[in-house]
């Protein structure tokens, strides 16, 4: 009986024995939690959104792009501009490499919670940037206005273009677009009345001014292409708008059914013109036709459109708890 007592001292001995390397299992774990950095969580995702960007067209525009393809009469330049275009989307897909050598104005949009750093983020957005320099996802294409001089790591005065808009939810979603130069030298800007085309201050207007924008890229901005469309604001409200609407995907419907009928009407019209891929003529000049409509002052009827290249780069996440990428938009 006596060395019965005896032994329970042992088994305590043992039980603790067996919890002590739990105990230090447990301490590696929260040191390995303190360890892990949100700042490096972040520059992670946003700089694999910048190289999916680069290197992929989202679903809805390759989509469209394929639609139109299938469209074009079968031996024409049109057909072998569009085969052309779709493949180098397939080829910049599996080498993961960059759709077009024009990096383009790299515009983040960003949608956040209150109390969201908006400084803290631009600084890792920076660093972001310069990394996906680096690594050649994004060509060296931001110049000093002034000197003309090449800044190297694409990030200066306004580039990127980061806009911040706070929602209501506590998500972060972050959606990237990549605006080519040429696209961008085509976008265009009319105060209704425009009298050389005998546009009013109403839809009809703008019906008007918007097909007169498509006519005058024509040749240019490496059609097909999307256009995003504002109608009133300011000027400088109107042209952002106009660019928003780029983020919408190009199967959705408009919630105005004014601006849904003429976001069909201005693809179905443009697409008689004759322009087609490149301008080298064809039956697809637009793929797509998105417009806003923004309050303005009676003194001001601006209509302010943004032309988007076939090469659509256009992406999106959100953000989980830890910054890592949580799900992809679009
Ligand atoms: S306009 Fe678009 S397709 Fe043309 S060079 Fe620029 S990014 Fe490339």
């Amino acid at each position: 009986m006596a060395k019965k007592k005896k032994a329970a001292p042992k088994k305590k001995v043992a039980v603790k024995k067996s919890v002590a390397p739990k105990k230090k299992v447990v301490a590696k774990k929260k040191t390995a939690a303190k360890k892990s950095n949100p700042e490096q969580a972040l520059m992670n995702s946003l700089v694999e959104l910048i190289r999916k960007t680069s290197a992929e067209i989202p679903d809805d525009v390759q989509k469209v792009i394929l639609e139109a393809l299938a469209r074009e009469e079968k031996n024409t330049t049109a057909e072998y501009a569009m085969n052309i275009i779709q493949a180098n989307i397939e080829l910049a897909k599996k080498k993961s490499q960059p759709i077009c050598q024009d990096t383009g104005t790299i515009l983040f949009f960003v949608e956040c919670p209150r109390n969201f750093d908006q400084i803290a983020f631009t600084k890792i957005c920076h660093k972001a940037v310069r990394k996906a320099t680096e690594v050649g996802y994004l060509r060296q294409n931001s110049v000093d206005s002034l000197t003309g001089q090449n800044v190297g790591m694409n990030v200066g005065p306004g580039h990127p273009d980061i806009h911040f808009h706070q929602h209501a939810k506590s998500t972060v979603e972050i959606r990237l677009m990549l605006k080519g130069g040429g696209c961008e030298n085509v976008g265009a800007q009319y105060a209704l009345p425009y009298n050389e085309l005998g546009a009013g201050r109403d839809l009809a207007g703008a019906r008007k001014v918007i097909l007169d924008a498509i006519q005058k890229a024509q040749g240019k901005g490496c059609g097909p292409g999307v256009l995003g469309v504002c109608i009133g604001g300011d000027r400088g409200a109107g042209y952002v708008h106009s660019k928003e609407q780029l983020l919408r995907r190009l199967d959705d419907t408009n919630s105005i059914k004014e601006l849904a009928d003429l976001e069909k009407e201005i693809v179905t019209t443009a697409n008689t013109l004759g322009i087609g891929p490149m301008g080298f003529g064809g039956k697809t000049t637009l793929l797509g036709c998105k417009i806003g409509v923004l309050n303005r002052l009676p003194a001001s009827f601006f209509v302010s459109v943004s032309y988007m290249c076939w090469a659509y780069r256009r992406l999106g996440i959100t953000l989980k708890g830890d910054l890592s990428i949580g799900k992809w938009l679009y």
